[in-house]
């Protein structure tokens, strides 16, 4: 039986602990911790790393939204469109700049963005559309970037789960006037705690996320807007750049680890996320789906599995957005997806055996039940 660690932490550092260790003892012991050159040095090589101009680090994904957002200007009065079948941070973003979030329903298929639905949600209020690379999987941006265009919106991403995805040969991202990132330590990316990042093309743009993740500071003590304190510390800073220039590696290896799940599990009752051949999708979670999903985790996790539901309850009925009086049955894809996805443990360092272990465990499951 298999009973591994969710995330496989000392394989994320390797043989650059040492050096890692070394650097973070003279940070903490030269007073380095906030926006020092190690914080510049990753913002840069992030920016490079998604083909952009800019990255800014801040606390969270969840402020990396927050702030783009109140860097473009948006706040009460406003609407910003986004999926009913997302992370709870995405919507809760759009409230809390005091903006109102628009719902459309989430694909059948690639369980991302019904890009379908986009243009009857445009009302004259809408300034935004987040689309969200949900588990890893891009979301196609050319039909959304001409209907935002033609709308006179922006499209900012939610990249929280996508980082070194891949779609039209751009990373998941860099196609809006900002792409928002976390490094939380479950996503792809992770930091030793909370972080997050905004990258973006658009200088004007960089100069208000600049201010408004330090209380709205033009230069010292001339504070210009009310901002946040939001920045990503130094040796967060440090520990991403160490992992940065592995991450195409782990990606691969994640991906490695879904085909293998894929072929394992064909032929059975479930489907899964589809896969298109033009993207580079980076597996933050393998979701699958079935109408036997209670009954298989149950049965997965008496068998050792670190299987896990990802997200039981969709953003629409959620307690802390009543105020929005959505309703059951309003976005029926979301809520088949809550009440039938598994995630299947997936880790870039997973070996063979394991899969195979797990795929031998839901064929078990099903054999029992047929
Ligand atoms: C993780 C996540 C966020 C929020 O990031 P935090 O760093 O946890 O604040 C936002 N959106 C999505 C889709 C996420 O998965």
């Amino acid at each position: 039986m298999f009973i591994s660690p969710r995330y496989n932490y000392p394989a994320q550092f390797g043989e650059s602990i040492d050096s890692l260790m070394s650097d973070l003892r003279a940070m903490l012991l030269g007073g380095k911790y906030i926006l020092t050159t190690e914080v510049r040095d990753f913002e840069e090589s992030f920016a490079a790393y998604n083909g952009v101009e800019f990255a800014r680090g801040v606390n969270s994904g969840t402020d990396a939204l927050v702030i783009a957002l109140l860097a473009l200007g948006i706040g009460r009065g406003d609407e910003v469109i986004t999926h009913a079948n997302s992370f709870h941070a995405t919507a809760a973003a759009i409230d809390l700049v005091g903006a109102t979030p628009v719902l459309v329903d989430a694909d059948e298929d690639t369980y991302l963005m019904d890009v379908t639905q986009v243009a009857d949600a445009i009302t004259e209020r809408t300034r935004a559309i987040i689309p969200v690379h949900l588990f890893g999987k891009p979301t196609p941006m050319g039909e959304l970037l001409k209907l935002a265009k033609s709308m006179g919106v922006v499209v900012v991403e939610d990249a929280a789960q996508a980082h070194g995805a891949v779609i039209d040969g751009r990373r998941a991202g860099s196609f809006g006037v900002a792409g928002c990132f976390s490094f939380h330590p479950s996503k792809n990316l992770a930091a030793a705690g909370d972080g997050g990042a905004i990258i973006s093309d658009d200088p004007e743009l960089m100069e208000k996320v600049d201010q408004f993740r330090a209380l709205g500071q033009r230069a010292q003590n001339e504070h210009v807007e009310v901002g946040f304190n939001s920045k990503l510390d130094a040796i967060q800073a440090r520990i991403l750049s160490c992992k940065l220039e592995r991450l195409d590696a782990w990606n691969s290896a994640r991906a490695w680890v879904a085909e293998r799940y894929r072929s394992g599990l064909a032929g059975l009752p479930l489907s899964m996320q589809r896969h298109d051949p033009d993207e580079i999708h980076v597996y933050h979670l393998f979701q699958v789906r079935t109408k036997h999903r209670d009954a298989l985790l149950k049965s997965l996790v008496g068998e050792g599995v670190d299987a896990v539901i990802r997200y039981p309850t969709p953003i629409h009925l959620q307690p802390a957005f009543a105020q929005f009086g959505w309703k059951r049955g309003q976005f029926p894809v979301a809520e088949s997806l809550s009440e039938e996805l598994i995630c299947l443990p997936l880790r870039p360092d997973m070996e063979e055996g394991e899969i195979d272990y797990v795929t031998s465990k839901v064929h078990a499951f099903y054999e029992s039940v047929v």
